[in-house]
C-alpha cells in the first residue's frame, strides 16, 4: 500500500505552527509497513486542496489528511473527498448528536455551522466519532482507493487515529506488527549501522531500523505475520545474530534505560557509589537519580569542577594536577578512588574532560574525556574523544561513564 499524507491548514503554511501530525502519521504508517510516498502541506484554499488531494489520489492508495474539518466556509476537506468519489454528504443523526452533546459538555451553544461538521457520506464512508473534539473523521473507500480524513488538533488526531484508523489498517492488512527493541552503547548510531549493515539488508520481515536516541543508539526490529506469536518467531532468530554480532554493547531489551539498568545493578550487589563530575557538570548523577530507590545506593554525587574542589574534597594530589593537568589519567583515577574513600562508598566513577568550544589544546582537543572507575580496590581510567557541540559530548560522556560501569558491574557478578 502506498500511502501520502497531507496537512490541510494554512497556519502551516505561514509557520505559525508545526506540522507535528505529519511526523506522528509518518511513524505509525511506517510501522504499520505502509510506505509514505509523499508529505503535503496545502492551504485552506478550494482550488490548491482539490488539486493536491486529486494528484495525491493519482499515485497513491491511501491518504490521510488532517485538519480541515472544521465548520467553517474554508474547511473543505471533506467536500473535496466526496467529489472525487463522486458522493453525496448527508446528515448523520449520531455525529449531530455527539457534536451537541459535546458543546453541552463545555458549557457552549452549537452554532448552526457545526451542522456542517455532521455531514457524512451517504455510501461508501465510515464516521469515526470524536471523542475529543467536534469534527468526526470520516474514512471513505471505493475501487481500492482510500482517504482517512481526520481533524487537526493532535489531542484529536492521535486518539483517532490510535483506535479507530489503525485497527482498520490492520484488518484490511489482514495481519499484525510486532516491534522489538535493541539498545545499544558505546557504539555510535552509524557505526553500530555499518556493523550490521548486511544483516540489515538481507532482511525484508522482519525489518531491521537503527536510530538514535539520547545519547545512545537504538535497534527496531519489527516483524509483520497473521499472529504475534508468528511474528514474534520470525523476529527471534534476528535479534540472536544481532545480539551475537554486537556483543556486550547491547545493554538491553524494550523500554528500559542504562541508568535502570546501571541502578539495578548496583541494588542486586548491593553496593554504594559515589560520583565525581566535572565535565559532566552532575548529569550522571542527574540520571541515577531518575532512578527510584537509588538513595539505598547512591551516597553522593560532587561536582568538582576547579582545581581546589578536586584536591580539597577529593585529594587528588597538587602534584598530579601540576604535572598532568586536571584532564588527564592521572586525574580521573584519582578523582574515582578519592571520591569512593572520602564518601565510603564501593564504588568511585569521576569523569575530566573538555566539553568545549574553548579550552583545547594539541595534546588535549576538544572532546577528549576521561572516565575513571574504582572498584574492589581497583581504579581504571578510559580515555574518549568525542566529537560535536558542548553539551552532545557532555551526554555521551555520561553515557560511557554509565555503561563502564555497567561493565564492570557485571564483570564482578
Ligand atoms: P477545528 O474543528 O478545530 O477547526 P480542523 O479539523 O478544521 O479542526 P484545523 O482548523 O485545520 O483543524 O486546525 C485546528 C488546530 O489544530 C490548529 O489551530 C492547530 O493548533 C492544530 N493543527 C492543525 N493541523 C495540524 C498539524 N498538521 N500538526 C499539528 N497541529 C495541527
Ligand atoms: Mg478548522
Amino acid at each position: 500500500m502506498k500511502a501520502e499524507i497531507i496537512a490541510v491548514g494554512t497556519e502551516i503554511l505561514l509557520g505559525d505552527i508545526l506540522n507535528t501530525n505529519a511526523q506522528y502519521l509518518s511513524k505509525e504508517l511506517a510501522q504499520l509497513g505502509i510506505e509514505v510516498y509523499f508529505q503535503t502541506v496545502v492551504g485552506d484554499n478550494p482550488k490548491r486542496l482539490h488539486d493536491t488531494i486529486f494528484q495525491a489520489f493519482s499515485r497513491a492508495d491511501l491518504i490521510i489528511t488532517t485538519g480541515g474539518l472544521g465548520p467553517t466556509e474554508d474547511d473543505l476537506t471533506k467536500e473535496t473527498a466526496a467529489e472525487y468519489f463522486g458522493e453525496e454528504l448527508v446528515l448523520d443523526e449520531r455525529a449531530l448528536g455527539h457534536i451537541e452533546k459535546f458543546f453541552a459538555r463545555i458549557g457552549r451553544t452549537m452554532t448552526k455551522n457545526n451542522i456542517k461538521q455532521a455531514m457524512v457520506p451517504k455510501e461508501h464512508g465510515i464516521v469515526l466519532y470524536n471523542d475529543n473534539g467536534t469534527a468526526p473523521g470520516i474514512i471513505m473507500e471505493k475501487d481500492s482507493k482510500m482517504i482517512a480524513m481526520l481533524p487537526g488538533p493532535p489531542k484529536e488526531t492521535i486518539p483517532m487515529f490510535e483506535n479507530q484508523v489503525k485497527p482498520y489498517l490492520l484488518q484490511k492488512q489482514e495481519c499484525t506488527f510486532v516491534s522489538e527493541i535493541l539498545r545499544v552503547a558505546s557504539i555510535g548510531e552509524s557505526a553500530m549501522e555499518t556493523m550490521v549493515k548486511d544483516l540489515i539488508d538481507a532482511q525484508t520481515n522482519p525489518t531491521i531500523a537503527p536510530y538514535a536516541k539520547n545519547g545512545e543508539s537504538i535497534l527496531r526490529i519489527t516483524a509483520k505475520a497473521k499472529t504475534t506469536e508468528e511474528a514474534q518467531a520470525l523476529i527471534l532468530p534476528v535479534k540472536a545474530a544481532l545480539k551475537e554480532r554486537l556483543g556486550n554493547a547491547v545493554y538491553a531489551e524494550g523500554e528500559t534505560d542504562m541508568q535502570s539498568v546501571v541502578a539495578e545493578l548496583l541494588l542486586k550487589q548491593k553496593k554504594t557509589i559515589a560520583i565525581a563530575e566535572s565535565c559532566t557538570g552532575g548529569m550522571i548523577t542527574s540520571r541515577l537519580v531518575e532512578y527510584p530507590g537509588i538513595s539505598n545506593v547512591l551516597l553522593e554525587g560532587c561536582i568538582t569542577y576547579s582545581n581546589e574542589a578536586k584536591m580539597h574534597r577529593l585529594g587528588v594530589k597538587a602534584e598530579t594536577l601540576e604535572k598532568y593537568t586536571a584532564v588527564s589519567e592521572q586525574t580521573a583515577a584519582e578523582m574515582a578512588e578519592g571520591v569512593a574513600k572520602t564518601s565510603g562508598a564501593d564504588v568511585g566513577i569521576a569523569t575530566t574532560g573538555i566539553a568545549g568550544p574553548d579550552g583545547g589544546t594539541e595534546e588535549h582537543p576538544v572532546g577528549v574525556v576521561y572516565i575513571g572507575i574504582y572498584i574492589h580496590g581497583k581504579t581504571t581510567v578510559s580515555k574518549y574523544q568525542y566529537t560535536g557541540k558542548r553539551n552532545k559530548i557532555r551526554e555521551r560522556a555520561t553515557m560511557n561513564a554509565m555503561n563502564l560501569l555497567r561493565e564492570a558491574l557485571q564483570n564482578e557478578a
